[in-house]
């Protein structure tokens, strides 16, 4: 039988090839690669997320500036 450790993650035992030893508040605790992975990659996928809402939101305030100027354009060229 192998070793395992407690996962603090998934608060169950894994075996010790699959744990790695984790900085947190309290100090390092046992937590499993997959758990670390999963968390690593839902951070990327947040932070690609946050990237997009960025340029969506940068290109609507391009949008409203060329639509206000043009609006003054208008304004200014009509009799
Ligand atoms: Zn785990």
């Amino acid at each position: 039988m192998s070793d395992t450790k407690f996962c603090y993650c998934c608060r169950v035992h894994h075996p010790i090839e699959q744990m790695r030893l984790f900085p947190t508040r309290q100090g390092y605790r046992w937590r499993c690669v997959r758990s670390i992975d999963a968390a690593v990659k839902s951070v990327d996928e947040r932070a690609a997320f946050g990237q997009q809402q960025t340029a969506i939101n940068r290109e609507a305030a391009r949008r409203t500036a060329e639509f206000a100027q043009r609006l003054r354009h208008l304004r200014t060229v009509a009799p």
